[in-house]
């Protein structure tokens, strides 16, 4: 499989590249050339596996030219039996045709975990391949930097260092990272804002010379290899609601846009997937797109559904370039407008194309609150606020004449506060997480400082250390850089 950019200027580049570089060198983001298709007889037959195998068989077009099946088959197993689900991601039915998909069993409660696990081990088993080492840096909120901790601790060829901003985590959150003590996990407690833990992540990717040598890498959502992995879970839906023969509808609470183009990318290749749903909370940039053809940026808002308070979802590229009929020069047209007026917008025609497929709902606090109160009165199921946005958005869908999957994308007892407010119950950590708040953590605390940080992560860096070794040589390219975990 060979990929593409989205803004056309890159190189084309093979699987193992492309995991690798994540942001094309172009600014762009990675594509397929073109989509692997199964028929309707293929899909069939996949019916009834075991998740890991369906991810293989469906996952394995992407990889063709880089991993070969047995090498990928246990990469593949080894990500998911991490979960403690039997079948993975779990459908419930909430009532008549609506349904829960559970993306949340996974080590760190959400479902960043179904990606980053995989995209752990790949870039692992790439990276030794090569004989090389990254050293993976991110700043977090709280929310997502223990999916990213948890995909690479223990791995060889990987040292990760996350900022997280001293005290204005919750404890969960904290002890999700802090409590992992394998020797290639590093925490730092910054003293300061989450703002400033960005800042510095990108002042450490903008120094050159500190990004080689320490081969700094981020496994942020944009890469490619995360979306894939993400698709498998719309096959095993759709298989076990009658697909190919039955057509069914996912409604997908969002933020970068990655989990809701991997339901496209599934649609793509030959699955019947009706109708998307894209769910925003009152950061709706996305659902006021879909109604108007134009995108606009606004200020975040914190919301209690915070990993969807998103300013822009940079993953919409990846449609925008189909919108755009794959016209890379169009694509970076449209979104150098979009940095320097903060808007753009497609032509009539496009749009249609875009509704045809997707269709945008925005939930306000309120409403978000009462969604988890009846969801728990009239199903029985208490909710995370990310995932009440999407049950709140398919009610409002109405019916689409097909089953309707509603994307649960965290375990409540992620959000304790909010689902306690809104429900009056407080929900309990999982079996594997109930001693949390008795384990051992560790982490730096460290000052808003610059070349504090930057001392911290080369005495840790073991890329540093081989780099130094083989200054001079031909692995001292840089890889591309990344954002946000
Ligand atoms: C990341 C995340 C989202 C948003 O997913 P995107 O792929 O960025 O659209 C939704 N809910 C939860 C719980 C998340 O962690």
């Amino acid at each position: 499989m060979r990929y593409v950019s989205t803004r056309g200027q890159a190189p084309v580049l093979g699987f193992d590249d492309v995991l690798l570089a994540g942001l094309a060198r172009d600014g762009g983001l990675y594509v397929p050339e073109a989509w692997p298709q199964f028929s309707p007889a293929e899909w069939r037959a996949m019916r009834g596996l075991s998740y890991p195998d369906l991810a293989t068989r469906v996952m394995l077009p992407f990889v063709e030219g880089a991993l070969d099946e047995a090498t990928f088959a246990p990469l593949v197993r080894g990500a998911y039996a991490s979960f403690d689900h039997a079948a993975v991601t779990p459908l419930k039915q909430l009532d008549g045709g609506l349904w829960l998909m559970e993306l949340f069993h996974g080590p760190t409660l959400a479902f960043k975990d179904v990606a980053l696990q995989l995209l752990g081990r790949l870039f692992d088993h790439v990276l030794t391949r090569r004989g090389e080492r990254v050293t993976i840096v991110g700043a977090t909120s709280g929310d997502t930097g223990s999916a990213a901790i948890e995909a690479c601790r223990d791995r060889a060829a990987i040292d990760i260092v996350i900022l997280h901003p001293r005290g204005r985590t919750s404890d969960i959150q904290r002890r999700q990272m802090t409590t992992v003590l394998s020797p290639n996990v590093h925490n730092v407690a910054l003293e300061g804002t989450f703002d400033d833990c960005q800042d510095l992540v990108k002042a450490m990717f903008n120094d050159a010379a500190f990004r080689d040598a320490h081969r700094l890498s981020a496994v942020n959502s944009i890469n490619w290899a995360r979306i894939m992995a993400q698709i498998v879970y719309y096959a095993h839906a759709a298989l076990s609601l009658g697909a190919p023969d039955r057509p069914v509808s996912f409604c997908v609470p969002t933020g970068n846009f990655g989990n809701v183009y991997a339901a496209y990318a599934a649609r793509a290749m030959g699955l019947p997937i009706e109708r998307l749903v894209v769910a925003t909370n009152t950061n709706d940039i996305l659902a006021r797109f879909f109604a108007s053809g134009a995108m606009e940026a606004a200020p975040v808002v914190p919301t209690i559904s915070p990993s969807m308070d998103i300013q822009v979802s940079s993953n919409f590229e990846r449609v925008l370039f189909d919108l755009l009929d794959r016209d890379g020069a169009a694509v970076t047209e449209s979104l150098t407008r979009f940095r320097s007026t903060g808007r753009f917008a497609v032509a009539e025609a496009q749009l249609g194309r875009a509704r045809a497929i997707f269709t945008g709902h925005r939930t306000d606090e309120e409403m978000t609150r009462a969604t988890i109160a009846a969801t728990l009165q009239m199903a029985g199921e208490l909710v995370d606020p990310h995932t009440a946005v999407g049950i709140a958005a398919a009610r409002a869908a109405g019916a689409l004449g097909t089953p309707l999957v509603v994307l649960a994308t965290a375990h409540p007892a992620k959000f304790p506060d909010a689902v306690e407010a809104a429900a009056g119950i407080r929900p309990g950590l999982p079996a594997r997480l109930s001693d949390l708040h008795s384990r051992e953590e560790r982490m730096t605390v460290l000052p808003n400082d610059l070349a504090a940080v930057q001392a911290f992560v080369h005495a840790r860096s073991r890329a540093a250390l081989q780099g130094a070794a083989l200054q001079g040589s031909a692995l001292g390219a840089p890889l591309g850089m990344g954002g946000a975990a």
